[in-house]
């Protein structure tokens, strides 16, 4: 028989409140609405020999950080064929210019994030999310494989996953 640990942390704190619209289908777009999304995630791994899959206080301050590049901005997705995402100076102002199809979009490029994602959903959101996290485990020297799943909820109970192994090299 074999133990399996993991640690979960769903945080009343973890939230991000933002802008955003999704294409639907090849010919049709949501209009620009806004969420107050909640992030959770589940990291199962071996225990140290401190008998934790990983630290708490660091998993929660890790999470904020990665919420916070999220919070009070636009979220605009750069990957998306269908959509037309450029840059442009308007009376000294940077801009972010969107389109689809006759639709536009001019938004203030300092309240926007451009995320290299094909679509702004929860999926793909959580996974920007896993990844970041990654990332900053990698940065921060941590050398065991664990299993990450980050969910998504858009809309209290409306939510989705992406999971994947942080491989530690
Ligand atoms: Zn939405």
């Amino acid at each position: 028989m074999t133990d399996s640990y993991s640690v979960c942390l769903k945080k009343a704190v973890h939230v991000f409140s933002a802008g955003h619209f999704i294409t639907l289908t090849d010919d049709t777009c949501e209009a620009v609405h806004g969420h107050n999304w909640t992030v959770s995630c589940l990291i199962s791994g071996t225990p140290d020999t401190h008998g934790m899959v990983i630290d708490f206080i660091f998993l929660r301050d890790t999470l904020t950080q990665i919420i916070s590049k999220l919070d009070h901005c636009m979220l605009l997705p750069t990957d998306n064929s269908f959509l037309q995402v450029t840059m442009q100076t308007e009376q000294g102002q940077e801009e972010v210019l969107v389109k689809f199809g006759e639709r536009r979009w001019v938004f203030p490029a300092d309240e926007c994030r451009l995320l290299p994602l094909a679509n702004t959903t929860a999926e793909l959101l959580a996974k920007w999310i896993g990844n970041e996290l990654i990332e900053t485990l990698k940065r921060n020297d941590y050398s065991q494989t664990r299993n990450i799943r980050i969910e998504v909820d858009e809309c209290l109970g409306q939510s989705a996953f992406w999971e994947n192994k942080a491989i530690m090299e």
